[in-house]
């Protein structure tokens, strides 16, 4: 039997935050140690004393924890101590060695637990999200979808009707944006006011939205601040297109991978055909050159390939070969 510990902090005392980090805790504890529900014998949960809404063991069980015993206590009300945080102990049948996990504000915690970022940069289509996702889950740590963030802000300004997309316009849109990233089963979930927007946000009209919000600098602003603060929180892949150069210029691997635009076009064809859109491939062609041509000339953290990211181009590679030459470069360095 071993024993696993693990933290993480809310922002608020409210159920729905104490849910969703509970669920996040354990979902990543169980995948980071190759767990599963019926291996866990019981979780144990202290809370500091300003967390009253919800007992952090009932978030557990309503998370579909019901195999293990659970047992939830508050914790004395100690000077300096790092507030609204859920501290978790866990005892399970395994071989596999432990890793503690420490989320969110409680990062800080364990800085003897070595983080790390994974930056892909790329134009659209160059495979980097399918890789990103890949690399991710065999290095049991959290994927990124950075570009889903900014389509996010894309169909928010859709959804008010903004008339023209300019800072004037969208900056009070940033002011209230309620824009939040989750993670169920180890999938990103993208949540704008409340509403999993996760798969609306892939359609071909917000993609060219989200193009044209992003170059706008309070969209960035905001959306570089929550990218750094989740990764400054665990060790993470993160993709788009100013990771290694703007985002997180320290992270400790970079790629740029980048396709012939025909290839891309193609690939983002077959994905699209896929999930049922009508779409044509030389439109899809014209439509990813535009965002190219978006993305590389904004003036504020454009499109562009650190000095030290390794350069892949996947035109003539599949997804297995790009992944192992990734995972190659990486041994190198560690
Ligand atoms: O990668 P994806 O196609 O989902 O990104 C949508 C748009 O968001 C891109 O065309 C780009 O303009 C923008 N983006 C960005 N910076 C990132 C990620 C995406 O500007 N880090």
């Amino acid at each position: 039997m071993k024993a696993i510990r693990g933290a993480t902090t809310v922002e608020q005392d409210t159920p729905q935050e104490i849910r969703s980090a509970v669920g996040e805790l354990l979902t990543q504890i169980c995948r980071q140690n190759r767990l599963s529900e019926e291996e866990i014998l019981c979780i144990l949960f202290s809370n500091t004393a300003d967390i009253r809404s919800l007992y952090p063991a009932k978030a557990a069980r309503e998370a579909g924890f019901t195999h293990p015993a659970l047992y939830s206590s508050a914790e004395p009300d100690i000077e300096g101590a790092l507030p609204h945080c859920l501290r978790v102990l866990i005892f399970a049948e395994t071989q596999e060695p432990v890793r503690h996990v420490y989320l969110r504000g409680a990062a800080n915690l364990r800085k003897d637990l070595k983080k790390y970022s994974v930056a892909l940069d790329g134009p659209a289509g160059s495979g980097k999200s399918t890789v990103a996702k890949l690399l991710a889950a065999a290095h049991n740590i959290l994927y990124l979808d950075t570009g889903a963030m900014y389509r996010a802000c894309a169909l928010k300004a859709m959804k008010e009707r903004v008339s023209k997309i300019e800072e004037k316009t969208v900056l009070p849109l940033m002011q209230s944006l309620d824009l939040r990233i989750e993670y169920r089963d180890g999938k990103q979930h993208t949540i704008l006011d409340g509403e999993d927007v996760s798969e609306t946000i892939r359609r071909p009209e917000v993609s060219m939205a989200a193009s044209e919000i992003s170059a706008l600098k309070c969209v960035r602003e905001k959306m570089v601040e929550m990218q750094r603060r989740i990764a400054s929180e665990q060790s993470c892949v993160l993709d788009g297109r100013d990771i290694g150069s703007f985002v997180l210029p320290q992270a400790e691997f970079k790629f740029y991978i980048t396709a012939r635009s025909d290839v891309r076009a193609r690939r983002r064809y077959d994905e699209l055909k896929a999930k049922g859109f009508d779409v044509d491939l030389a439109q899809l062609q014209r439509e990813i050159e535009q965002r190219d041509e978006n993305d590389s000339k904004r003036t504020f953290a454009p499109l562009r390939r650190a000095e030290d990211a390794v350069l892949v181009d996947t035109s003539e590679m599949t997804i297995d070969e790009v992944l192992s030459y990734i995972e190659k470069k990486i041994q190198e360095k560690v």
